[in-house]
């Protein structure tokens, strides 16, 4: 496969400047083949409209972004978690993505309860689980760096991400994030751990200095990440899907979004 033909546009790449119908064009110009739609730029387009789009573009979609977020204070919001979960399974259904991601959540405010926070994280999973399987959409875990515990993600690790697949089963794999996976000592051995169960590759790069922990990251190439290693090592597990750029960037976003993608498949061909 010829290494544009792997490269997959998240939409959070563009986000300020593109609607998804705006990302489902540009795909089209600049001969990407696969899109990863976040749900808010979804839900503003509709759901069938998308739907109807993305195939009529002939776009893959390696991946939803994204669900998650169980950890509540009051079972009434850890419901009202699961529930909109459900609905991004059967608006991922739609799509036909390849996997809904999840960023888990974090410690539910006011609480110092980690373990328990965890515990949510895993009875939200379990109990979308089945949905999930019958919808016949894959569920990729997505690590976040240990930076974002507090508000994000209480998962932090491969390793505990691979821990959480094999504790629910089938269904459960992981989604990749260079950005956050690539400080971690473990990360070469987890990934051949996780195998097949690998759902989705992220990249984009570690700037120094990092001025933001979510929204300053580099385009590949500006930063510190041997992205070409870990793309190699995910290929070696058997990962044969796409691989997404992902670039929330205050900078990035105040560029020309057509620059922007131009400037993406030149450094994802470069690394790939
Ligand atoms: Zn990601």
């Amino acid at each position: 496969m010829a290494a544009l033909d792997l490269l997959s546009l998240n939409t959070a790449t563009v986000r300020d400047a593109w609607t998804l119908e705006q990302c489902i064009e540009g795909c089209q110009r600049h001969g990407v083949t696969a899109i990863a739609p976040w749900r808010d730029r979804l839900q503003e387009m509709g759901v069938e409209r998308a739907a109807r789009a993305i195939r009529g573009a002939g776009l893959d979609v390696s991946g939803l972004c994204r669900g998650g977020m169980f950890p509540a204070q009051e079972a009434q919001g850890r419901r009202a978690a699961v529930d909109d979960n459900l609905r991004a399974i059967d608006e991922a259904a739609s799509i036909g993505a390849a996997c809904l991601v999840m960023v888990c959540g974090g410690l539910p405010a006011g609480s110092r309860d980690l373990p328990q926070a965890r515990d949510m994280v895993r009875d939200g999973l379990a109990s979308i689980l089945d949905h999930a399987r019958a919808a016949g959409v894959r569920i990729a875990l997505e690590p976040l760096h240990p930076m974002t515990c507090a508000d994000r993600s209480v998962l932090s690790t491969l390793g505990q991400a691979l821990d959480l697949c094999d504790e629910l089963g089938p269904g459960l794999g992981v989604a990749i994030d260079v950005y956050h996976v690539w400080w971690d000592p473990q990360v070469s051995a987890q990934i051949a751990r996780a195998g097949d169960r690998i759902f989705a590759f992220h990249t984009c790069d570690w700037r120094v200095p990092t001025r933001d922990l979510v929204f300053d990251r580099a385009m590949p190439g500006d930063g510190v990440i041997d992205i070409a290693a870990l793309r190699h090592q995910v290929q070696a597990a058997g990962y044969a899907g796409r691989l997404e750029m992902e670039i929330l960037s205050t900078d990035w976003w105040a560029r020309d979004p057509n620059e922007v993608l131009a400037i993406c498949k030149a450094r994802h061909e470069a690394f790939c």
